[in-house]
């Protein structure tokens, strides 16, 4: 089956035919893969944004969609033949020994979710079952981007009805923050990026207003959530300008939210002094969702038309054009890109 590989940190991956193991371990499932997107995640490893990588080569991906195909001794969450959302943190089930497969007799690590290939060995507790007439392709949203918009609304920032609130970058993570910001009725729900599609797509979503990042962004913002600041400021760029713009725009009892990850090394400059009374700063793992309990909900609410992720996918590609796709993804107008395996 066809894979596509991260060899070297800062290359371009390379498309290969790998082997699956042999056999599937306790809690390990097969799942033949319909559809990835491209998340943040995947382009910090292969710029190595964390640093040295110390299981290259590898497979890469963590939220995909695809139909179950065999399953290892243990498994009972899912069965073959259902439909699964492939996603990175935990839900229920059992977590699996991570697999390992073999491109021309040289071992290729990967984790417990990969989804830049045909097939992959899956832990159970990083698949979600879903109903059969499931849009494969927007499903793949619900393993990373939805997910974890929802977590950041309800876990880490606790954003409620009436709060303002400002989203740094409208990319995938973004705009399902301002999705599940709206969900609880934010107002106003301000959105911060330098491209402008971007941020039609986040108007689209739930933003009330929208402004591009320039040297007037802190006026600009200012018209709209006051001189108080903002009780909500979320950053999803990592960039560390930006990570202390959101720090400054929350309110003297607000929250900032890191959802971002900053290159290695890369220290940010505040003002700690408000921390010591009613101000927050923390960062996001995720959301800290279980993705086995948030999926259905959200997907139940999507059926019943009360929110509509549909259109945040805007170009799918073939696995062969992976590369193309990344690069579509840091510098293209779109939010999030599939590839079709
Ligand atoms: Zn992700």
């Amino acid at each position: 089956m066809k894979a596509a590989i991260l060899v070297k940190q800062k290359a371009p991956l390379e498309i290969g035919e790998i082997e699956l193991p042999g056999f599937l371990e306790y809690g390990q499932v097969l799942v033949r893969v319909i559809f990835s997107s491209i998340c943040g995640a995947q382009i910090n490893e292969i710029d190595g944004t964390k640093g040295e990588d110390k299981f290259l080569p590898h497979l890469l991906g963590h939220e995909g969609s695809g139909v179950v195909e065999d399953t290892g001794s243990g498994v009972t969450r899912v069965k073959k033949g259902d439909r699964v959302i492939m996603h990175w943190r935990q839900g229920s089930g059992i977590q699996s020994p991570t697999p390992s497969y073999l491109w021309g007799g040289k071992k290729v690590n990967a984790g417990w979710v990969t989804t830049f290939n045909e097939y992959a060995v899956v832990s159970e507790n990083r698949l979600t079952p879903v109903a059969e007439d499931t849009d494969l392709k927007t499903a793949v949203l619900y393993g990373c981007a939805l997910t974890t918009g929802f977590g950041v609304v309800h876990h880490d920032s606790k954003l409620k009805s009436g709060e303002s609130a400002v989203i740094f970058g409208a990319g995938g993570a973004g705009c399902g923050i301002i999705m599940m910001a709206k969900l609880v009725n934010a107002n106003p729900i301000v959105a911060v990026d330098i491209n402008k599609f971007k941020l039609g797509k986040a108007s689209a979503y739930g933003a009330t207003h929208t402004f591009i990042n320039s040297s007037r962004i802190r006026q600009d913002l200012e018209k709209i959530i006051g001189r108080q600041g903002a009780d909500v400021t979320i950053d999803t760029t990592g960039i560390n300008s930006i990570r202390e713009l959101a720090y400054e725009s929350a309110s003297s009892a607000g929250r900032t939210i890191l959802v971002g990850v900053p290159k290695k090394g890369e220290k940010m400059a505040i003002d700690s002094f408000p921390l010591h009374f009613d101000k927050v700063l923390t960062g996001s793992f995720g959301g800290d969702v279980n993705p086995g309990l948030v999926i259905p909900k959200l997907m139940n609410l999507q059926k019943l038309g009360i929110y509509n992720p549909q259109g945040m996918i805007t170009k799918t590609y073939p696995l062969a054009k992976v590369n193309e796709a990344i690069s579509e993804v840091r510098n293209g107008d779109v939010i999030r890109v599939a590839i079709r395996l």
